[in-house]
């Protein structure tokens, strides 16, 4: 009887001792799970969440495989990340998808468990070795699907499809209001440096990136072109056409300049019926060469205003920035200078018969002082 009784006492005290094991386990996962909470939200770029999920991830949870697959319809997710320099193509394991239906039907629900080519090894293309066990994790925000966080293990038991979904609702609502809210800022970003009327960015856009390529531009030892450019008797469009005829004509000249210059070069509408572009590793004759380029193109446009057809010019005022290749301090006084410099060139080119380039030279690092 009483052996009995120490027996039971001794399996007793090892299940006690086995969930305690288990209750330290959970605690410790929560503990990881909430450090991976508390980053992730505090991420304020999308390429860094997206690298929090590829990468981080796996440490926290202790998997071997993480992909993520983003619906991008519009392609605006690509261009966010390429603009923020993002290796987005030869990212292993991000996917960005231009149709969600794809990916609806095959994942609209989670689904945890082995893994089941074909059904399954699509969210696991080009990774070398296939997980063993998959948990695939659909992303949505107010019904908005935005894509699948898949995680796989090389363990063939690590995601069984008798496990609890707790853990697996909890990280899709958080990963996905973190998305979501990202988009949103990008999108609100993009919207902000727009010029609405010609579709081409505005001068906030200008002045957040001029300080950018100045500093790309020193890093690189390459030059840097900035070109004023502004229609000529513009107001004389206005009184004849009226403001919708003026509108029209800044619109067709933006694309047309737009078109001329690389897809990387920044051009903006500065205001009015001026705009000024930015030419990276871009020496002075060559931004002279495009700017007569530019030129010609805008004297060669017809554009049919009620019936009318009517064509205008530009003058254009161009400077270039040489760095020494030593500073690579930031100052703000050559960005003043190169923009001093263009704008000065372009009121020679309006003084000097309209409808014409002029240079207004070199600007570098260190400001000359004439005596
Ligand atoms: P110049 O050759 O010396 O540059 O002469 P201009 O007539 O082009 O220059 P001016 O500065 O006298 O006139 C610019 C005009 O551009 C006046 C303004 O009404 C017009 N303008 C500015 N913004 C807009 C716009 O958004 N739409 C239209 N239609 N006109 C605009
Ligand atoms: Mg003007
Ligand atoms: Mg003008």
């Amino acid at each position: 009887m009483e052996k009995d009784l120490t027996t039971d006492l001794v399996v007793l005290q090892s299940h006690l001792e086995a969930m305690l094991e288990r209750v330290q386990q959970n605690s410790a996962t929560l503990r990881k799970f909430q450090a991976f909470e508390i980053r992730l939200l505090k991420l304020n770029a999308l390429s860094d969440i997206i690298d929090h999920l590829l990468e981080e991830a796996k440490n926290y949870f202790d998997l071997d495989v993480i992909t993520l697959c983003l619906i991008d319809e519009t392609g605006e997710i690509a261009r966010t990340l390429k603009d923020n320099g993002y290796p987005y193509l030869s990212k292993k394991g991000l996917m960005l998808l231009d149709s969600k239906e794809s990916l609806k039907s095959t994942a609209a629900q989670p689904y945890i468990g082995a893994l089941e080519p074909p059904h399954c090894a699509d969210f696991f293309a080009h990774i070398e070795k296939q997980p063993a066990s998959i948990a695939i994790i659909p992303l949505t925000r107010r019904d908005k699907y935005l894509g699948t966080l898949n995680l796989g293990s090389y363990q063939t038991d690590r995601f069984a499809d008798n496990m609890g979904t707790d853990f697996i609702e909890h990280l899709s609502s958080v990963v996905s209001v973190c998305l979501e809210n990202n988009l949103h800022v990008e999108e609100i970003k993009r919207v902000s440096y727009l010029d609405v009327l010609t579709g081409v960015n505005n001068r906030r856009f200008f002045e957040q990136r001029i300080g950018e390529e100045l500093k790309r531009s020193q890093r690189n030892a390459e030059p840097l072109s900035c070109q004023f450019f502004d229609i000529d008797f513009f107001k004389s469009v206005n009184d004849q056409h009226g403001h919708q005829g003026g509108d029209l004509v800044l619109s067709l000249v933006a694309a047309t300049v737009r078109h001329q210059l690389r897809d990387h070069d920044v051009f903006v509408r500065y205001g009015g019926e001026e705009f000024v572009a930015l030419l990276s590793n871009t020496d002075e004759i060559r931004a002279l060469e495009t700017a007569e380029r530019v030129r010609k193109a805008i004297q060669m446009l017809v554009i049919a205003v009620n019936d009318i057809s009517i064509s205008v010019t530009v003058s254009i005022g161009v400077s270039t920035f040489v760095p020494d290749g030593k500073s690579i301090s930031m100052d703000d006084g050559i960005v003043a200078r190169l923009i001093k410099s263009a704008d000065s060139a372009l009121y020679k080119a309006k003084h000097n018969g309209r409808n014409r380039v002029e240079n207004g030279g070199i600007v570098s690092d260190k400001q000359v002082l004439k005596v």
